[in-house]
């Protein structure tokens, strides 16, 4: 089975979906829509994607400036089995109803409230859940990169004779990009701004995928457009040295460890590791984090990771169309399948 897949969205997140769906061979994409004739919607065009306008209000847009579009979304609806919303944040849930009378399932992104989709995903944590599913939300960057390096701990399968190591308490803190590296409208350029709600909404949202996970998320956002980057502290149930969470972290996907050590001090050189690895876009779609700064004492472990907000949720979206059309039932499966397409642990 090749599942029909629609873009809504052609930005940030919608270009870099499109493009990891053409490297899979269970799944195609059948169109993209953008609302204006910009040279991103020339892009789509170039490469080949079926083009349609968002909306009937934007079809003349495009075609005086001589773009020609296959119909509206409405069109494309029609001939796709899923919808990946990549609208920014708090649009899709006003397209919702459209997509339910087309009878596509649906795909929103981390800017969309738990509610709207009512199972929010993440591959390595509960793929499962999704299965079959006619909606999914795709966490968000941030809740993507905690997902991926507290959940191992907090289930990590052992012997049954075996004692686990398990989770108290988290508290992270968000050092966040203020925007994306394309996005020259937003701030702050010369200023840090916390977060006054606390906790963040990034706490409750890791609990939208591990319910039982005692978290607390602080925030910041701060003058870079590059990356994320998370400070850590975890109260696990036992002591444990950091070597054995070392060695956990290096059999999860997904998760990626670099060294200070060796000349990767910041988020600056992270992404120079990212072109130097030729990745598409210069992408880093693993969680990063640094093996000398990981540290435990008794119960405590402390860590930093960085997480690239552009890409790492784009492999998700991959796994959540396969989790909904049950075309692999195990998680691991698909994590291994769609990062072999795409080039990701290499
Ligand atoms: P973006 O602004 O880069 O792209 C949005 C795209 O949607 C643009 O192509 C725009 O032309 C198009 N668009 C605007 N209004 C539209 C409408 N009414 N109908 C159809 N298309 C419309 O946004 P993004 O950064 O790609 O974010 C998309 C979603 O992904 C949001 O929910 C966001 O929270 C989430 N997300 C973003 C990031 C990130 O760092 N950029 C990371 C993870 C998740």
């Amino acid at each position: 089975m090749v599942v029909k897949v629609a873009i809504n969205g052609y930005g940030t997140i919608g270009k870099r979906v499109a493009h990891a769906v053409t490297l899979q061979d269970d799944m195609e994409v059948v169109g993209v829509t953008k609302t204006r004739p910009t040279y991103q919607a020339q892009m789509a065009i170039d490469k080949g994607f079926p083009f349609y306008a968002a909306a009937k209000e934007h079809v003349a847009g495009f075609k005086e400036a001589g773009f020609e579009v296959e119909g509206t979304l409405e069109d494309l609806l029609d001939v796709a089995e899923v919808v990946v919303d990549c609208t920014p944040g708090k649009k899709a849930i006003n397209n919702v109803k459209m997509y339910n009378d087309h009878k596509v399932r649906i795909i929103l992104q981390g800017g969309e409230a738990h509610e709207t989709a009512g199972l929010s995903f993440n591959a390595l944590a509960n793929y499962e859940k999704c299965l079959g599913a006619e909606s999914v939300r795709v966490v968000s960057c941030n809740t993507t990169g905690l997902c991926r390096t507290l959940y191992p701990i907090y289930n990590e399968k052992k012997e049954e004779n075996e004692k686990k190591i398990g989770i108290k308490n988290v508290l992270a803190t968000m050092v966040r990009r203020s925007a994306d590296p394309g996005d020259s409208k937003k701030g702050p350029i010369n200023a840090i701004t916390p977060v006054l709600k606390i906790p963040s909404h990034h706490g409750p949202d890791v609990q939208t995928v591990i319910p039982d996970l005692n978290i607390q998320t602080l925030a910041v956002a701060v003058p870079t457009t590059i990356m994320h980057l998370h400070c850590v502290a975890v109260e696990m149930k036992r002591p444990v040295p950091a070597e054995d969470i070392i060695a956990l972290w290096e059999k999860t996907p997904r998760v990626r460890f670099v060294k200070g050590s060796e000349g990767i001090k910041s988020t600056a050189e992270i992404m120079e590791y990212a072109r130097d690895l030729n990745r598409d876009m210069s992408d880093m779609y693993e969680i990063i984090v640094w093996r000398d700064g990981v540290n435990t004492k008794e119960n405590m472990l402390y860590y930093y990771q960085a997480v690239h907000q552009e890409s790492d949720v784009v492999p998700e979206n991959v796994d959540a169309i396969r989790a909904m059309f049950e075309l692999e039932d195990d998680n691991m499966k698909s994590i291994a399948k769609t990062d072999r397409a795409m080039g990701i642990g290499k």
